[in-house]
């Protein structure tokens, strides 16, 4: 099978939180340091992903949305070298076959910006010359219209599920605090624009961006900064002799970064909803992860759910990514090591708040 079709047959996008989490990585491969998210609707009549970034060239424009347009893979080995960075292909494909898409773009050498109207199938209908400053600017209009079984369910979930738009846009935001970000919602009916969320971008600490992010309740040493390093790694929550010298060495080329809820502060929360973990700089799903995690906190404080933001650090071959985008779930071959350096950072930091 050609690259093309190893991509394209795990490309599914299934709701607005999908479509924006596209956007928001071709903005970021853009190199953009300011992104807004307008929806309106929750995303049912418009998702706009603005960036600005380097543009798009003008001589992209015809191959930007037709199958097998990424520019990013050539060879299937790259592929395995990009599973740290993840990879996607086909998203404005995909976005074209399943909604109305115009992007403008404007690139550093363009005085003025480029309006592309898309039909379904990536072909440009129309195209027109607008004001704009450097950067691209995708829009997706009546998400889903094509697929009517889908679009129904989409106008019934699409307000429930607006905190997953939102979830995927702290999920960057958290991952590169110095990239801006903005989300406003839109409600026709009542007119109004919701500033649904911002980051302050520039060189903002990711505790900044926690504090932005959660609020107030979040800062005042609610959440505790971990680190792994050489002196935590000892001990693990484990018993001597339970943990093995190729174990610990492995953890040792490990590194663990981020924040965690202090053991003594009372969130109340019953969901996992503000847990973030990254492998090598992307975000991913990892439960076991996360479990290690709450079975510590939980120790300390019942059944609550601590905030969690962790950035694992690791040698890339340690990193299976399952190919599949939307699920992103990861297996580390070191799964026991990763699971050690967790339990020894986490248990070190919150010594000092025990009794
Ligand atoms: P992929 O991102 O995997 O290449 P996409 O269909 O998402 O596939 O994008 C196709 C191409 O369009 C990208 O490779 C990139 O060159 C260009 N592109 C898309 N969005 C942007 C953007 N916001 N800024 C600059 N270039 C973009």
């Amino acid at each position: 099978r050609s690259v093309a079709t190893q991509i394209c047959t795990s490309q599914v996008i299934i709701s607005a939180a999908g479509a924006v989490r596209q956007l928001l990585d071709n903005a970021m491969d853009a190199k953009a340091k300011n992104i807004e998210v307008n929806t309106l609707n929750f995303g049912i009549d418009s998702i706009r992903v603005s960036d600005d970034g380097t543009g798009i060239e003008e001589r992209n424009f015809d191959s930007l949305c037709k199958r097998h347009a990424t520019s990013k893979i050539t060879e299937y080995d790259d592929l395995l070298a990009l599973s740290t960075l993840g990879f996607r292909g086909e998203a404005l494909n995909a976005l074209c076959a399943l909604g109305s898409v115009t992007i403008t773009t404007r690139t550093a050498d363009k005085d003025v910006a480029t309006r592309l109207h898309f039909d379904h199938s990536g072909v440009i209908e129309k195209r027109e010359a607008v004001p704009m400053e450097m950067g691209t600017t995708v829009e997706v209009r009546s998400l889903f219209t094509t697929l009517p079984v889908r679009r129904k369910e989409f106008e019934r979930s699409a307000k429930r599920d607006f905190h997953k738009v939102v979830g995927v846009v702290q999920e960057f935001a958290l991952a590169t605090p110095s990239v801006r970000f903005n989300v406003y919602s839109e409600l026709a009916t009542v007119g109004r624009r919701y500033h649904a969320l911002s980051t302050p971008g520039g060189d903002a600490s990711l505790s900044q961006v926690i504090t932005e992010l959660f609020g107030g309740s979040e800062a005042k040493n609610e959440v505790i900064e971990i680190h792994s390093d050489e002196t935590t790694m000892e001990g693990g929550g484990l018993e001597e002799g339970q943990v093995d010298e190729e174990t610990v060495k492995e953890a040792r080329e490990m590194r663990l970064d981020g924040f965690v809820s202090s053991p003594l502060h009372d969130n109340g929360r019953t969901s996992s909803e503000r847990q973030f973990v990254y492998v090598n700089g992307r975000p991913v799903d990892y439960p076991k992860v996360c479990r290690a995690v709450n079975e510590i906190y939980q120790v300390h404080n019942r059944r609550q759910y601590p905030t969690l933001v962790l950035k694992i650090t690791m040698p890339a071959e340690w990193v299976d990514v399952n190919v599949t985008p939307d699920k992103r779930l990861v297996f580390c071959q070191k799964e026991r090591a990763l699971l050690y350096s967790i339990r020894s950072t986490i248990t070190a930091a919150f010594k000092p708040y025990e009794n």
